[in-house]
């Protein structure tokens, strides 16, 4: 079954893209966490971060380089941010497609709760 992520990147249902190129897709998050909070996918669709040690070390690489890339477009790299993949059910996962979460412009808590 096609996810809503999958659906998003097929164009049938709308997204607010924040940036695109050959491997991955960014686009703001409908019910954003903090000031800025972007998903960022890759095109080539891989279930969760658990899947991603399957994955070929070249695609995860530029996968990562492109969170990164996603981060200094947002204006984020001065003032900090963070990245988090949840993973399963303790992770809170409810897209069953990998994405990294971007967040940031605000001054974040830890523990995450
Ligand atoms: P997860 O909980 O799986 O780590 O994160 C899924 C994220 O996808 C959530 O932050 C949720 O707000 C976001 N999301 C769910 N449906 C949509 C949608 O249709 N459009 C956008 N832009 N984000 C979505």
């Amino acid at each position: 079954m096609s996810t809503i992520f999958e659906k998003i990147l097929a164009g049938e249902i709308p997204a607010n893209v924040v940036y695109e190129d050959d491997d991955i897709f960014a686009f703001h998050d409908i019910s954003p966490q903090a000031p800025v909070h972007v998903l960022v996918i890759p095109k080539k669709k891989i279930r969760s971060f658990s899947n991603l040690k399957d994955s070929e070390i070249e695609f995860v690489g530029r996968y990562m380089s492109g969170v990164s890339k996603v981060a200094s477009l947002l204006k984020l790299d001065d003032s900090g941010y963070r990245v988090v993949f949840n993973h399963g059910k303790d992770g809170q996962q409810t897209v069953d497609y990998i994405h990294a979460h971007i967040i940031g412009g605000r001054s974040l808590t830890w523990p995450p709760g």
